[in-house]
């Protein structure tokens, strides 16, 4: 997720949107903010933002579960790739270009992609692709922080060939196709009139160059896939949807250029006792009805070891107690948030003889000699007619 906007608002749309619709006002507003014509400075932006929340919303599976869930519904579901995977960008082809081009070297690439030119190399040293990696912790973790170590997938330049895909004693030669641009000019028809548009080289996939005797370690491909592993230092007060950026652990990029960078996007699994409300801890404490109402000490869990907790005399259900600094940390910063303790006066349910009879007691004293219990005596009602009776 880019994104924190809703996606029917981007779109300007209601959300009861019909699928024409939605194809519609993200045709509108793409042209708009098609990078190309609108050189505002946050035009890329924007085109990224309205692209993200048509990808979403055009794909029924997609949509019900962000008009169930909201935004969490999707980014702890879809990657930044999958939210584009299958998104139907057919009839945008006169955008194609712009889309390749804009998300081609971010989060792995979308190359492959119907409509989408970007993603694969372009020709001369590229820089490698961004990768993103999905890395959960516990709530326990993310309050004290973890280093931890992650197996990474990439890809890198081909030992055998040196990374340019041609077999050992061969050498890769100038696409005729594209007279090694790597790109060719056509004349498309759209909707709009008529627009020259620039894509990629079908023939050497804008790479410039073609190889006749691919090597056979890479299969011309000049990427060899490994895993590596990295440590990552998983901050104190992580939340979900941070992310953390380690520089060259990416992909790796074509000889002589540079490597992507690692983005590691952080997610904390929710947990059975605590809630997190940003960076406050809520939780819910069961006391006995005598505690609550005479008072004494109870032990509160925290993310920091047990705490004692004095409950005050005359305590009510659903009260809200306050323990300071024994939230989440801060991320940024010394302090930390604090813990919420909803307290729940829990009713007995299974009564001794003898607790019954201390509560028969007790009810006596509080409602008066008269009172005989659930069987027999006077109920409520006759109780306020005798009221009524002597004139009070
Ligand atoms: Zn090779
Ligand atoms: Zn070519």
């Amino acid at each position: 997720m880019s994104t924190t906007r809703d996606y029917y608002e981007i779109l300007g749309l209601s959300k009861d949107a019909t699928e024409s619709e939605i194809k519609k006002a993200y045709r509108k507003l793409a042209m708009q903010y098609h990078p190309d014509k609108n050189k505002e400075t946050d035009a890329e932006e924007k085109f990224k933002e309205i692209s993200e929340a048509y990808a979403v919303l055009s794909d029924p599976e997609k949509r019900e579960q962000y008009d169930r869930f909201g935004h969490a519904g999707i980014d702890g579901r879809y990657s930044q790739e999958d939210i584009f995977r299958g998104a139907d960008f057919g009839g945008f082809e006169d955008l194609g270009d712009i889309l390749g081009s804009i998300f081609g070297g971010g989060f792995g690439g979308f190359g492959g992609f119907g409509g989408f030119g970007g993603g694969q190399r372009r020709r001369g040293p590229t820089r490698g692709s961004d990768l993103r990696y999905d890395l959960t912790v516990t709530l326990e973790q993310a309050a004290t922080g973890v280093d931890t170590t992650i197996n990474v997938p990439r890809a890198e330049n081909c030992e055998t060939c040196g990374g340019t895909g041609a077999k050992a004693g061969t050498s890769p030669h100038r696409c005729s196709t594209c007279q090694g641009s790597g790109q060719v000019t056509q004349a498309r028809k759209t909707p709009f009139g008529t627009f020259m548009s620039t894509s990629t080289c079908p023939a050497c996939h804008g790479q410039g160059e073609t190889i006749d005797d691919p090597c056979p370690a890479c299969k011309g491909t000049g990427k060899i896939k490994k895993v590596r592993k990295i440590s990552v230092k998983v901050p104190r007060g992580t939340d979900n949807g941070l992310r953390l950026k380690i520089r060259g652990e990416g992909e790796e990029g074509s000889p002589g250029a540079p490597s992507g960078d690692l983005y590691v996007v952080m997610h904390v699994e929710p947990h059975d006792k605590f809630q997190r409300v940003g960076d406050d801890i809520i939780y819910e404490q069961p006391i006995s009805f005598t505690m609550a109402a005479l008072g004494g000490d109870v032990m509160v869990p925290t993310l920091h070891g047990k705490v004692k907790m004095n409950i005050k005399p005359g305590t009510q259900t659903h009260s809200i107690l306050r323990l300071k600094g024994k939230g989440m940390p801060h991320l940024h910063g010394n302090s930390n948030g604090d813990q919420l303790i909803k307290i729940i006066v829990k009713t007995p349910v299974k009564l001794s003889g003898e607790q019954k009879e201390l509560f028969r007691k007790l009810q006596q004293l509080e409602e008066g000699p008269d009172v005989k219990g659930p069987k027999g005596g006077k109920g409520i009602f006759e109780k306020m007619k005798g009221a009524f009776e002597t004139g009070i």
